[in-house]
């Protein structure tokens, strides 16, 4: 579809009947500046917009497409669940399969509950946790991201060692911050000082394994499996927030990367392939507490839609089928090693981490781990590093604290257009 209006038009009149033109506010190009490409179709590793120009895509709908846009395996399933009616509101054999998919390869995941996005799966394990511990306090990271129920919009505030936090949005209450503690990544010592002053009241921790909404922080293995130990210790439920990392890094998420076991995990983005699909899943004792077995109330009218039931186990046994994780993961690492070599040698200042097949493109020439770590002109840099490859058909997420992803559809091709480009693009971003 071209509408032959201009993305400018676009985004002025999207503005008259959406709060900034947006649904989600990383799409209004806030923190890179310009107006907001308008984009009328995706295929493959591509995007095209309204005006008819294409581009590499290594924003991929902020990673649920590890398969590229529109893949014709994902399609054929979404097509056939549309002919025979999308949804039921009852029994159906196809949340069956994709809960059964799950179960018998993520042994922490004896049972999965279906739910329509990442922030309902987090809002209804922390209920879960609380119900199941009688307490109430949830320990939360600095920069890791939990989608925008109330209680995990908090960040920390100087009021820190008293476990006061501070709200990162209006509308959120007091009373619901005195139950979320915040600590920062990388710090065992302020786990501990946490546990030891709030141990017998914390219901749960809960962590991104693979911290990726605040840039890409992968963190220590021992300070993950201290955060684990003590606060299992305290009695506390573990809950992994896999929404980004789940079905991406690999079949088993960072939990089986790690060889950590979560009593709690949540799903997201991949695992519906592009459709609204999320999850949360863990032990049959902690699950069953969920209605209508249990007391813990928890419902949708969409929940396990069989659109993205279908999508989803398209996507998960075509990646399982390919062996595609390990594929993907290597092309990642190999691309990011060339980009670095090829901008090492061009003079371009920037750094690249990359963990499976994501990856964060940044300007520190340290390691960081935390986000007081990230340098101050982050943003300012990435900016004109995303306009430099927006001209040159290459499209970042349009924000420097987004990461990137690659998808099956990114091939040797596409990736050797992509760094030409990308080099290039780094040149002219450190030209400040
Ligand atoms: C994306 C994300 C969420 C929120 O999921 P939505 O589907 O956007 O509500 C929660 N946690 C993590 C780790 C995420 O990456």
């Amino acid at each position: 579809m071209v509408t032959g209006l201009t993305p400018e038009v676009l985004f002025q009149r999207a503005q008259r009947v959406t709060p900034g033109g947006v649904h989600s506010p990383v799409r209004a190009f806030r923190s890179v500046g310009g107006s907001p490409v308008f984009f009328a179709r995706g295929e493959g590793a591509r995007l095209v917009d309204v005006e008819g120009r294409s581009y590499i895509d290594f924003c991929q709908s902020f990673g649920p497409l590890i398969l590229g846009h529109a893949d014709p395996d994902v399609a054929r399933a979404a097509h056939e669940a549309i002919d025979d009616g999308w949804s039921f509101g009852a029994c159906e054999p196809y949340s069956l399969a994709l809960a059964e998919f799950i179960a018998t390869r993520l042994p922490w995941a004896e049972r999965v509950r279906f739910v329509s996005s990442g922030t309902e799966a987090v809002m209804s394990a922390l209920r879960v946790a609380r119900a199941a511990t009688g307490r109430s306090k949830i320990l939360k990271f600095e920069g890791c991201y939990h989608g925008h129920t109330d209680a995990m919009l908090v960040q920390a505030g100087s009021g820190l060692a008293e476990g006061r936090v501070a709200a990162s949005s209006a509308g959120v209450p007091d009373g619901i911050l005195s139950d979320t503690l915040v600590a920062p990544l990388d710090d065992e010592a302020a786990v501990d000082a946490l546990c030891d002053r709030f141990g017998s009241s914390l219901a749960a921790v809960i962590l991104e394994p693979l911290p990726a909404n605040y840039g890409l922080l992968p963190q220590r293995a021992a300070w993950m499996t201290h955060v684990v130990d003590r606060c299992r210790a305290a009695g506390a439920l573990i809950i992994f927030d896999e929404v980004i990392s789940g079905f991406r890094v690999g079949l088993t998420g960072m939990a089986g990367a790690l060889g950590l076991v979560p009593d709690l995990v949540t799903f997201g983005k991949v695992i519906g392939g592009g459709f609204p699909v999320a999850a949360y899943a863990g032990r049959a004792n902690l699950l069953d507490l969920v209605a209508p077995v249990g007391p813990v109330y928890q419902a949708g009218t969409l929940s396990a839609n069989p659109v993205g039931m279908r999508t989803g186990l398209a996507t998960l046994a075509k990646m399982e089928r390919i062996d595609g994780w390990q594929a993907l993961n290597d092309r990642t690492a190999h691309f990011c090693a060339e980009l670095r070599d090829a901008c090492a040698a061009a003079g371009a200042p920037i750094a690249i981490v990359q963990h499976a097949s994501i990856f964060w493109l940044n300007n520190s020439p340290e390691v960081v781990r935390r986000v007081a770590d990230i340098p101050a002109d982050q943003g300012a840099w990435f900016s004109r590093l995303f306009h430099a490859a927006l001209r040159r058909g290459v499209y970042l997420p349009p924000s420097g604290y987004e990461v990137c992803f690659l998808s099956m559809a990114h091939d040797a091709e596409t990736l050797t257009a992509a760094r030409r480009a990308l080099v290039e693009a780094a040149m002219e971003a450190g030209r400040a």
